[in-house]
């Protein structure tokens, strides 16, 4: 038991305090858990508070949420889009064009930063943007009978077609953590 029970004097109101730190809740349960890691249930010194929990259980919990990403990730022995490096390569936020790409990139690099494997990835495309959209949005400020009195849809709608069409290639990566493909090992690069 880490909370205080503070009564207020008819004893009729109480608060709870933290008994690690004093900070105070009506609630029971946030001023037990006020200082204990939200991993291992351990007190945490008031000077480590980063959301409330230890670094290094942190860690530790991050390392085997990914682990068992990979464990539970489709391998794949075929495929020419995207992938992702998890760690270790800043490049474009470790995303390549393909395989190949990353290969030839690592080519340059130690062999200690080569990743086992990579992530596939989705091409997330720039989308195409509408009209109503853009009212709806605008119109949760306005009057009642605003949507009677707009004029002009069609030429914005024409306006926006253009704009997305000059805009397709803009488009952003995203990792698919169901999907692995292992990287063939500089060794069996080798000619
Ligand atoms: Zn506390
Ligand atoms: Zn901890």
């Amino acid at each position: 038991m880490n909370s205080i029970q503070l009564k207020s004097e008819d004893g009729k109101t109480s608060i709870w305090a933290c008994g690690i730190c004093g900070k105070v809740s009506q609630d029971q349960h946030w001023a037990e858990k006020c200082c204990l890691c939200s991993y291992c249930g351990k007190q945490v010194d008031s000077k480590e508070h980063n959301g409330i929990y230890h670094g290094a259980c942190w860690t530790a919990n991050h390392e085997k949420m990914r682990a068992e990403r990979l464990e539970r990730a489709e391998r794949v022995t075929v495929w020419d889009g995207p992938v992702f490096v998890e760690s270790g390569i800043v490049s474009n936020d470790g995303f390549f064009a393909s395989l190949d790409d990353l290969l030839e990139y690592l080519a340059n690099e130690p062999v200690e930063s080569r990743p086992g494997f990579v992530w596939l990835s989705k091409v997330i495309p720039f989308g195409h943007i509408y009209t109503s959209d853009i009212i709806e949005n605008k119109m949760s400020d306005m009057d009642e009978d605003a949507p009677d009195r707009l004029a002009g849809e069609d030429e914005l709608q024409a306006a926006l077609d253009a704009f997305c069409e000059k805009t397709k290639d803009v488009i952003r990566y995203a990792p698919d953590y169901n999907r692995v493909i292992v990287v063939p090992s500089a060794v069996e690069m080798k000619p």
